[in-house]
């Protein structure tokens, strides 16, 4: 039997380990991925950790499990079913393996789901040389996008979404972008290149500020010695009084929040990404969206197929370049050098990139610089 390295959590506390395993072999609607370059997701940490979450969400009767979901690969193997994806195509991964019989699905939000399974969380991922996955979720990828940009699609896809809502709507005006990760510093450069007029992002990490910087954030404050007052006031001298037509609030944590629902203009929209470490989280529900009248919209996931499609073009045309968030390239291998740097505080980093292929990785490195 065949067989390939793997990053495989086997024990319900910290850590994974590589592996030998088969393999993969696809089912008739699935197809087999070599991978080129997969990156390390907020996700993968917590069940890296074997945190509450992943001790609930996956639990330790699926150990052993490969980890991983944001991926760029050849398929080298096609089910006997598959149409639309064939051998030698060069496609990522959504990640939310949608059920076509959902109600949602039926009403054109694929993303959420009632019967909705998610790769490498819910079953083996692609922290491996190879991996299987279903052919409905393959997204082909353009030649033109290295497979380190490519692979990290998926959480700039969140970014993308985040930014442009439901309507898109967002040229020429004003935005307030919250947090330091790799989404929040993805989410500045697509407001960039989508028009948004003014761009005032809070962080934390000098590292992951500076790295806002270059992706086009125009204003900036420090959360950690600044109060929410200082905030608010610095939003509202910079937007004529108002407020901002759209806060994306990309932390989980009550201070972002609170930011997010006092700095929204009235009648404007506050995007929920962040993930809380406890719900409910309490909200100024009166001042901050009643008598706004705001608009609140929850992230989970991207636009199935709508944000890939806008990514891939963006990507493609060299219009948005997401490489100064690629902070590290590891070898597959070196996967714990990878997830140390993004457990680390203060952080240093913000996404890490793994590659299980020696020339691919030197050629990574290369381009990233690092
Ligand atoms: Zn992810």
């Amino acid at each position: 039997m065949a067989t390939m390295k793997a990053v495989v959590k086997t024990k319900p506390e910290l850590g994974a380990e590589l592996q030998d395993k088969p393999i993969p072999e696809p089912l008739p609607d699935w197809v087999v991925v070599k991978v080129r370059a997969t990156s390390i997701c907020g996700t993968d940490v917590h069940i890296y950790k074997w945190d509450p979450w992943s001790a609930e969400r996956i639990g330790v009767k699926a150990l052993p499990q490969i980890l991983g979901h944001e991926v760029a690969g050849e398929v080298v193997e096609a089910g006997a079913h598959c149409k639309r994806i064939k051998v030698g195509d060069y496609i990522s991964a959504e990640t939310h393996i949608y059920d076509p019989g959902d109600l949602t699905s039926m009403l054109g939000s694929f993303h959420v789901g009632r019967h909705m399974k998610i790769l490498g969380v819910d079953f083996d991922g692609c922290f491996a040389e190879y991996f299987a996955l279903p052919e409905s979720i393959c997204w082909p990828n353009d030649p033109a996008i290295p497979p380190e940009v490519a692979a990290i699609q998926e959480p700039l896809g969140n970014a993308t979404y985040a930014v442009l809502g439901e309507d898109a709507d967002v040229a020429g005006k004003t935005m307030v972008i919250t947090g330091d990760g790799p989404i929040s510093l993805f989410a500045v450069g697509v407001a960039r290149v989508c028009g948004v007029a003014k761009i005032i992002h809070f962080g934390k990490y000098e590292l992951n500020m500076e790295i806002a910087r270059k992706m086009g954030a125009d204003l900036q404050m420090n959360t950690n010695d600044s109060t929410g007052a200082e905030r608010l006031e610095f939003v509202l001298d910079h937007t004529g009084g108002n407020g901002v037509d759209i806060a994306l609030e990309m932390v989980g944590s009550q201070n972002s929040v609170d930011d997010c629902f006092a700095m929204v203009r009235k009648a404007g929209r506050v995007t929920a990404f962040g993930i809380a470490a406890e719900s409910p989280l309490p909200v100024d529900y009166n001042n901050g969206i009643v008598f706004k009248g705001c608009q609140v919209h929850g992230i989970n996931g991207r636009k199935i197929f709508d944000t890939w499609y806008r990514n891939r073009n963006l990507l493609a045309a060299g219009r948005l370049d997401p490489t100064p968030v690629i902070t590290n390239v590891f070898k597959l291998e070196d996967f714990k050098a990878g997830f140390d740097k993004m457990i680390e505080r203060p952080r240093k980093s913000a996404k890490v990139v793994l590659l299980p292929d020696e020339q691919e990785y030197q050629a990574a490195s290369k381009r990233i610089g690092g």
